[in-house]
């Protein structure tokens, strides 16, 4: 897989802040966000980076440089964003499973509030009236996405209101006159047939001529991006068309302006980022040899938590011949990101990249084993610069009670 931070660059970060170590490319992310800017429709559409795929504020900000908007799924994802400065008016907040008094929060902060059940609704309807345009995320039964861990749109998912309870939607919102400005939804991720999307414009025309409030409809996130070498990610450029075309016969249709909202996380950062650990241990088992590093599922879950396949690099003998591996963590968990993986030759001390890390990675890192959290730098204008530092000793301790002793 082609890298557009070279092996030299991510040598001489991985030598200078230690190993493990997550880096991300600015441009690449730019770029990204570019790329949907220009397969897009500008009038009609507008992009929401979810954010829940990486936070740091160093990110927010090359976000924002960008011009792009900001999906979150919590309050103080939200609160971020303000801190980086995004106008509240391009945050968007999508709420699960939240306690009424975050979304409470979340209007007070003014930004842009998706409600997810009747329950918050009714609640909703009963505290602001028609005062507060709103969107509500339907469950429109369907199967999308890499597999079922990620698929959130089908009729057993926990997320949005099923289509089927639309009557009583329709009278909560009828009840306290509630201004529905949004119909949402989002099936699922790493969607890379186009007809998924499509399949949700379908279910919007069936509900458009119920809600005469709505003018923004909001597919959601899940592009899909290339993982293996040579593999294809969701074609942005024929959704774009197909986009088009669906909101533009679909405002003609209802005789008002609709705008189309998309909020891709993976899509925007995964490429840009890598992970590079260091290999500890070396181990030949049988048929096995087992490449041991200096991490593990604490640092980078995807893997062991949804299968996902991250393609590994040996930057420290690029050019090397390739051997076959079972790449392990050092986590006292079975925690492998590769069973059989064929590598250029390793020896012990070498630095491993794995590729796609910079959405889902360093998020859903955790301190198991007591191990410390990677530090995370950040390339901009071919400049690396730390943007937040490796945990310390005292880090692990800062939270707890002293002991008395
Ligand atoms: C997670 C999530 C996204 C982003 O999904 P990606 O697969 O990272 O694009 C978008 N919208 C909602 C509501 C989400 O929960």
């Amino acid at each position: 897989m082609k890298s557009s931070i070279s092996y030299e660059q991510l040598n001489a970060v991985a030598t200078e802040y230690g190993t493990p170590l997550y880096v991300y490319h600015a441009e690449k992310i730019t770029s990204q966000y570019q790329n949907l800017l220009s397969n897009f429709s500008p009038k009609n559409t507008r992009i929401f980076y979810a954010c829940k795929s990486l936070t740091n504020i160093h990110i927010l900000d090359v976000v924002k440089r960008a011009g792009c908007n900001i999906d979150c799924s919590s309050i103080n994802e939200a609160k971020l964003a303000l801190h980086v400065g995004f106008a509240p008016e391009n945050i968007l907040y999508t709420s699960n499973s939240v306690s009424f008094e975050e979304i409470c929060e979340a209007v007070n902060l003014g930004v842009n509030v998706n409600i997810d059940s009747l329950s918050n609704l009714e609640k909703f309807g009963a505290k602001f009236g028609s005062n507060y345009p709103v969107g509500v995320r339907v469950r429109p039964n369907i199967m999308a996405g890499g597999n079922l861990k990620i698929s959130t749109g089908h009729d057993k998912s926990k997320f949005g209101i099923p289509v089927t309870q639309l009557v009583e939607l329709k009278a909560i919102q009828a009840k306290y006159n509630i201004n529905i400005a949004t119909l949402h939804i989002h099936t699922g991720s790493e969607i890379k047939d186009v007809s998924v999307f499509i399949q949700s414009a379908d279910v919007f025309d069936t509900l458009l001529d119920q809600f005469p409030t709505v003018n923004v409809l909001d597919f959601g996130g899940g592009f899909k991006v290339p993982y293996q070498p040579n593999e294809k990610g969701t074609d942005i450029a024929l959704l774009g068309a197909e986009v088009d075309k669906a909101i533009t016969s679909l405002s003609e249709k209802y005789g008002r302006p609709l705008t189309a909202w998309f909020e891709p996380g993976k899509y925007m950062v995964s490429e840009s980022g890598y992970f590079i650990a260091k290999v500890n241990v070396l181990k030949k088992s049988g048929d096995i040899e087992f490449a041991g590093i200096d991490t593990g599922l604490n640092h980078l879950i995807r893997p062991m938590f949804y299968d996902s396949y991250h393609h590994i690099d040996n930057i420290s003998n690029p050019m090397g011949a390739t051997k076959q591996y079972a790449v392990v963590g050092n986590i006292c968990e079975t925690d492998t990101f590769a069973w059989d993986r064929a590598i250029p030759e390793i020896k012990e001390g070498d630095f491993l990249v794995f590729y796609n890390a910079g959405a889902y990675g360093y998020e859903m890192a955790s301190n198991y084993n007591a191990r410390y959290k990677p530090a995370q730098v950040l390339f901009e204008n071919g400049v690396a610069k730390l943007i937040s530092r490796r945990d310390t000793f005292e880090d692990l301790l800062s939270l707890q009670v002293p002991l008395n002793k």
